[in-house]
């Protein structure tokens, strides 16, 4: 038999950050402030509701669009928490995570030929999936420290075959959460230049201090051409169970699930009675803590940092921080992670890996995670003051 390979369409991605980052930390027993997900567990009663569908016997395929309470439970967030209203039967899909989800638009919604704009530094999975559906793709670059988009350079990214703009806002991995200013610009560019306006949403809950989460398709003229994306993973700290969902305009859904009926069809039965349960109870109180402890984690972690001697400022939004190590090291972001991982025993995520098009601009700079037990974090704190020496 001939060699294996990966597809041309996707080679140029390797093995995510993510894993490659992982694993060095379980190898060298390091603290993993690298991938974000929570070393503590999601709310007992939202288990106990997966547990008590899978003990009911629903175990099936699900509705493909699906479960009647999940899309119920969706559709009901979004007019509580936004007041944009939507019918959950033809206006809300649901996905194996944000990142089928996401998939699922690009692949449903853009051609071969067509261009797509990221905002750089950008999640990873954004550039592959604009990859996997033949589609090219154009950067703006959001340029340290402000990380401002600016109205005019913004305009001038998008080309005659620009079809969409993807949005991520809590943003990841610099933690900024994008001003009315700014969303109005995207707005006003979308209109002007007739984008789709794709969302990346998954950090709406975590927003600190005077910060708001504002949605994209909240802004005038802009929920007729905005997919909003959201999932369960990071609100309900059970990154595992990879429930996700769209929102929008009744052709942007149908688009994105002719996608999704041949990637998975359908998400896991008894996760999504759990992801209803979650979105359907007390929620307000559940959120005023996860916002209560989430702030905590991160004065532990912003304190460490800057005690440390990383230039670093708090996060307006996410669980995320990025920090400047240049006044402590003297080499580029791989570089200085792999010496966290080795000799400090602190694994963190290089950014320049979401630095596509213009790696550089990252290469000062090292996102720490702060998912984390306080205890875990206290623990990483002594080791990480130990650079400082
Ligand atoms: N978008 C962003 C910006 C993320 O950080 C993540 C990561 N966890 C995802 C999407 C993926 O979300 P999910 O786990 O729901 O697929
Ligand atoms: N979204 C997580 C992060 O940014 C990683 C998820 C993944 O491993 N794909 O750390």
């Amino acid at each position: 038999m001939s060699d294996v390979t990966v597809s041309t369409r996707l080679q140029p991605f390797g093995t995510t950050i993510f894993s490659a980052i992982s694993q060095k930390a379980a190898h060298h027993n390091a603290i993993n402030l690298g991938q974000g997900f929570p070393d503590f567990d999601g709310p007992e009663d939202v288990k106990e509701a997966a547990v008590a569908a899978i003990r009911e016997g629903r175990n099936q395929y699900a509705r493909s669009q699906g479960i009647p309470e999940l899309v119920e439970a969706i559709a009901l967030h979004q007019s509580t928490h936004y007041g944009l209203h939507y019918d959950p039967y033809t206006e809300v899909n649901v996905f194996s995570g944000a990142t089928e989800g996401l998939m699922a638009a690009m692949q449903g919604l853009l051609n071969p030929g067509d261009e797509v704009l990221f905002i750089e530094p950008v999640y990873d999975s954004y550039p592959a999936c604009a990859a996997l559906a033949g589609a090219s793709v154009n950067y703006y670059t959001l340029e340290y420290p402000s990380f401002a988009i600016d109205e005019a350079r913004l305009r001038a990214c998008v080309t005659p075959n620009t079809r969409m703009i993807l949005v991520n806002s809590p943003h990841n991995p610099t933690g900024k959460v994008f001003s009315r200013d700014e969303l109005e610009i995207i707005a006003r560019v979308a209109q002007e230049k007739d984008l789709l306006a794709l969302t990346d949403e998954v950090y709406e809950h975590l927003v600190y201090d005077s910060a708001t989460h504002q949605p994209l398709a909240s802004f005038p003229g802009m929920r007729e051409r905005t997919l909003s994306i959201s999932s369960l993973g990071k609100t309900w700290s059970l990154t595992g169970w990879k429930i996700g969902w769209a929102t929008g305009p009744q052709h942007l859904i149908t688009a994105a699930q002719a996608a999704h009926q041949f990637i998975t069809f359908a998400s896991a039965t008894p996760f999504q009675y759990g992801a209803a349960h979650a979105l359907g109870t007390h929620q307000q109180p559940y959120l005023n803590e996860l916002h209560q402890t989430y702030s905590k984690r991160r004065e532990i972690l912003f304190t460490a940092l800057k005690e440390a001697g990383f230039g670093v400022q708090p996060p307006a939004g996410t669980y995320f921080m990025l920090a400047d190590f240049s006044a402590l090291f003297d080499g580029d972001d791989v570089a200085f992670a792999h010496h966290l991982i080795e000799t400090v025993g602190v694994a963190a995520i290089p950014p320049s890996a979401f630095y596509p098009s213009r790696p550089d601009a990252g290469r000062h700079l090292i996102r720490f995670a702060f998912c984390k037990k306080t205890t875990t974090l206290l623990e990483a704190a002594e080791r990480l003051i130990t650079l400082r020496a």
